[in-house]
């Protein structure tokens, strides 16, 4: 099967380029409707035959937006928006046109694979995979205990047959990628706050994004919702190192230094405090550790700051005082991966910086201010009659919630960059990857590579061979998600409770399996298949069970809303006190600074070079890392669009002799590459930019094998000390023409 290139790519590459990538923000360009449709751009209509599927986007994991696909004689054709899905109300991004075609991609893996002696692989059957794999870890168990297998998977719904099947096994080691992405962000908020709350950043009036970049980390809920707001007069600040393609309709572009904003929002906290503007009766009675609170932010003035992190004094006063004056309609985006999820050493401390900002003017539950979702709690497969494995009572290897190790690091995320050393050390002997590849999403690949290549057994289940893929033993091809029925579950939910399930589309083209499949193929042989004994539809049955919505309802409407509504006011929190805790006694029973402080970077480039550079680094709107790398219509748009650049400011590229489009070589103490510059004004002299997506070294995925580099080829392997994250932006290195 070929592309269709005379349907798909100019339509696309119209509706891509016009929408997201060109002015970020232009959320009526992503929309899917009729008018953008691959049907009107190219005058064809639809035939008698077309269904419309209900079904979820995978094309980049994290939003699952609720879409339509339409199927035109047997064929995928395009798709369009679900308008009820909170996430994604109605519209799709540039990777969620493009990922449908994956299902074409003639990369993908058509049979399980395993390795030969010659480093090649051979196609085996699933009945030789499965009794094979089964094999080899019944003898590794046997051996070094169940404790010595890992499950590595990016969270997707179907995640719970991950730790049932590690569970089962009696391992505690499933880990996802949250250590390289959200983990300081998700423990800051969870020590003040008890859970990670959303944004009403549509009825919010003044609106604050710290590092946070909606437009290119696509959030199509989120982009609606800051131009909604805006078009309603609120204020947009963006603190960002770089003009992002969010800071394109900012009041305030901030472009603070990088690894220091936390010096501003400690400066700002100043200001709230000294001057008495915060919500007084909030703080009151919903709060504890005002006073510590007070004590500890005295040292911060914005006369402090403003040395720190390079914005003027007077900008971090009128920041704090219009902050404090729309309370409670004012928020900080609680963020994500960018300016503080895993980048810096001082990034746990950021986070709690900024979920104590809200607090302190008494947003928590106020409308335009942070909530929390409304996630419904799904049935249980145990109400079936289907027994549960007992939860591991050891510790993870990886030291996560471990105290001593890193307290704070989340349980169900583990520490995914641990792996390598553990395997090393011998502590991990066998392991599965599924819908990951932290091969090339990890620091240091050289460090990686050696230590996955130290198992007795990896196993990969993905659909396509990635690097991680093509240094395993045994590859087993999943079907691509229009192709497999999955989990119903709950990641649409906001304001709302929203039911939401993965439906199968077509049929599977290829010898592939859906998950549940694979893993119940390979829980036969390892005398765990009890816990297995479910197909799809009865595990969703139960699942759906507590709320009357029948699986064919669902799968026709593709979300259902379930309970009630948000409304405002103020819910006990799931703190050590039910309040929101400025001063967390949690973070003191494991020897953590129980107060946010100033923490400096890790590392800094070095003054007296002029081509020190600190390395940072973020996504571009058509793709999600490496996961889009190998989409032939994406990579055309990096390709025509010249965007595989690493972005450097003017001056400091002219004094060390650098032109636009320029190559230069990138040093760090453990890599180098080259890559051509863009030179801008809008990036901090401090920093250079690396579109993050890029640098693919797996010889079996064509497009995007050998194009640009990759900022995990500069990072060392780091653990933050409370949290284990991967501090992914403290690199410095070289920069320099080729
Ligand atoms: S943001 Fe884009 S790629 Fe991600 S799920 Fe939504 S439509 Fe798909």
């Amino acid at each position: 099967m070929s592309f269709d290139k005379k349907i798909t790519r100019r339509a696309f590459i119209r509706a891509a380029a016009g929408g997201a990538l060109a002015s970020g923000l232009a959320v009526g360009a992503v929309s899917c409707g009729p008018k953008n449709s691959q049907e009107a751009a190219d005058g064809t209509k639809a035939a008698a035959d077309v269904k419309k599927i209900a079904t979820q986007c995978q094309g980049c994991g994290a939003n699952r937006c609720g879409i339509y696909v339409y199927v035109k004689n047997g064929l995928v054709w395009k798709v369009e928006g679900n308008p009820r899905t909170y996430n994604n109300a109605g519209t799709v991004c540039p990777r969620g046109h493009a990922y449908i075609k994956e299902l074409y991609n003639p990369d993908r893996i058509k049979q399980p694979l395993k390795r030969t002696a010659d480093g090649k692989y051979e196609p085996i059957s699933w009945e030789q995979a499965f009794e094979e794999i089964s094999t080899k870890l019944n003898l590794i168990i046997m051996d070094n205990g169940p404790q010595s297998v890992f499950w590595a998977q990016y969270p997707m719904a179907n995640m719970p047959l991950a730790f049932r099947f590690m569970h089962a096994l009696g391992s505690p080691n499933t880990i996802t990628h949250g250590a390289t992405c959200f983990t300081a962000r998700n423990a800051a908020f969870n020590a003040t706050c008890g859970a990670l709350p959303d944004n009403d950043l549509k009825n919010s009036r003044y609106i604050i994004l710290v590092g946070r970049n909606p437009a290119a980390g696509v959030k199509l809920q989120q982009i609606k919702d800051i131009a909604d707001a805006k078009r309603h007069g609120a204020r947009l600040v963006v603190l960002d190192p770089r003009h992002s393609e969010t800071a394109v309709i900012a009041d305030d572009w901030l472009a603070v230094k990088p690894a220091t904003d936390l010096a501003f929002l400690l400066a700002m906290l100043n200001v709230i405090i000294e001057e008495g503007l915060y919500d007084h009766r909030f703080v009151e009675e919903r709060t504890v550790g005002f006073d510590n609170l007070r004590d500890a932010i005295v040292t911060y003035p914005p006369e402090w700051a403003e040395k720190v992190c390079d914005i003027p004094k007077e900008t971090i006063y009128r920041v704090a005082r219009e902050f404090a004056s729309y309370k409670p309609r004012a928020l900080i985006h609680r963020g994500y991966h960018g300016g503080y999820g895993a980048s810096y050493f001082n990034s746990f401390q950021t986070a709690r910086t900024v979920a104590i900002l809200n607090a302190i003017i008494g947003n928590y539950e106020a409308v335009g201010g942070l909530f929390m979702p409304l996630k419904p709690t799904l049935g249980e497969l145990e109400k079936g009659g289907h027994p549960a494995p007992h939860i591991p009572e050891i510790e993870k290897a990886d030291g996560a919630g471990v105290p001593g190790r890193y307290p704070a690091a989340s349980y169900s995320d583990g520490i995914v960059q641990a792996i390598p050393e553990l395997a090393i050390s011998g502590k991990l002997k066998a392991g599965f990857v599924n819908h990951m590849n932290p091969i090339r999403t990890n620091p240091n690949p050289e460090r990686v590579i050696a230590g996955y290549k130290k198992l007795e057994l990896l196993v990969t289940i993905d659909c396509f061979m990635s690097e991680t893929a093509a240094a395993s033993h045994y590859v087993l091809p999943e079907s691509f998600f229009l192709e497999r029925d999955d989990h119903v579950d709950t990641v649409h939910s906001g304001p709302v409770g929203q039911l939401t399930v993965v439906a199968q589309v077509v049929k599977p083209m290829y010898d592939t399996k859906p998950l549940l499949d694979i893993i119940t193929g390979l829980s036969k042989g390892l005398g765990i298949g009890k816990y297995f004994n479910f197909t799809m539809d009865e595990l969703n049955a139960l699942r759906l069970q507590p709320f009357g919505v029948s699986l064919e309802e669902l799968k026709r409407e593709g979300v259902v809303d379930v309970g009630p509504r948000w409304v405002e006011g103020f819910k006990p929190c799931k703190t050590p006190s039910g309040k929101i805790e400025f001063y967390s006694s949690q973070l003191a029973s494991w020897g953590l600074d129980p107060m946010p402080g100033w923490q400096e970077p890790l590392v800094s480039p070095n003054p007296s070079d002029k081509n020190s550079f600190r390395l940072i680094h973020g996504k571009q709107a058509i793709h999600t890392h490496s996961m889009t790398a190998n989409v032939p219509y994406l990579m055309q748009l990096s390709d025509r669009y010249d965007m595989i650049r690493l972005w450097i400011n003017r001056q400091r590229a002219e004094a060390i002799g650098l032109k636009d489009g320029d190559t230069v070589v990138v040093e760090s103490d453990i890599g180098k590459g080259y890559v051509k510059v863009r030179l801008t004004g809008g990036l901090h002299p401090s920093a250079v930019w690396m579109p993050s997506g890029y640098g693919i070294f797996s010889k079996y995925l064509k497009t995007a094998y050998g194009k640009g580099i990759n900022y995990n080829d500069f990072l060392n392997t780091y653990f933050d000390p409370a949290v284990g994250h991967v501090m992914s932006n403290e690199i410095i290195v070289r920069v320099s023409k080729a």
